[in-house]
């Protein structure tokens, strides 16, 4: 809700005389989409290794320890979130299973983030991204990435 304010007001700073029908239909576009652009950025994040995920902040020295919140005693790396964490063990399972269905048997971070077709042939990039997607809303996580 905030964000959806946010970006109005700063468009309506910018001089838009945009009337009061067109400011609802964007507020509610915002709030609409605001779950698809986070887990946009989340996936994006991922890809490029700057999280706020316990092992990057502490690389960056604004973390006191790398370790995983849950676990206490394993480094909270990307892959440890999104392939061996036991406290999503069960969100684990599900996107194993699709990717054997579309024939995809390697369950390792390039895959999961179809970042280059090298991993993950083009045609099958999109489906691999909505597994990995569904599997950030469930874990509730997209906020802490
Ligand atoms: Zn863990």
């Amino acid at each position: 809700m905030t964000h959806g304010s946010q970006v109005v007001k700063r468009r309506g700073i910018g001089g838009l005389s945009a009337g009061q029908d067109e400011h609802r239909y964007k507020i509610q576009t915002v709030s609409q989409s605001r779950e698809g652009t986070q887990v946009t950025a989340a996936i994006a994040r991922l890809r490029l290794g700057h999280t706020t995920l316990s092992a990057h902040l502490h690389l960056l020295h604004w973390s006191r320890d790398p370790f995983c919140p849950w676990c206490r005693i394993t480094s909270e790396t990307i892959e440890h979130f999104l392939l061996h964490c036991p406290r999503f063990h069960t969100h684990h399972t599900a996107p194993r299973s699709r990717l054997s269905a579309l024939a995809i048997t390697t369950f390792n971070l390039p895959t999961l983030l179809a970042a280059s077709g090298i991993h993950v042939h083009p045609s099958r990039q999109s489906a691999v991204l909505r597994l990995t997607c569904a599997f950030l809303r469930k874990t509730g996580q997209l906020p802490h990435l």
